[in-house]
């Protein structure tokens, strides 16, 4: 019995872990706004101390462009978890 209420826990846990991944404030740097789309560029991060650290694989990151005021920025996003 314990190894299932453990999985339930473990799966509950990765649910709001992966829930609050996603939920990760992506707005606008310069209106804050949240009326984001992505351009389609991707810029691979070679900053190794960073890549060392948190994981084997590199970074990249994406362009977005923002709707409401035109502003293009990057979004650093971890390889390994949305590719
Ligand atoms: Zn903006």
């Amino acid at each position: 019995m314990k190894t299932v209420l453990f999985i339930l826990l473990a799966l509950i846990l990765g649910g709001l872990a992966a829930f609050f991944t996603l939920r990760e404030k992506k707005k606008c740097p310069n209106c804050e706004s949240r009326n984001i789309t992505k351009t389609g560029k991707k810029i691979h991060e070679e900053e190794t101390s960073i890549a060392v650290i948190a994981s084997p694989t590199s970074y990249h990151k994406l362009e977005y462009k923002c709707n409401n005021c035109g502003h293009l920025f990057l979004i650093k996003q971890r390889s390994l978890l949305f590719e």
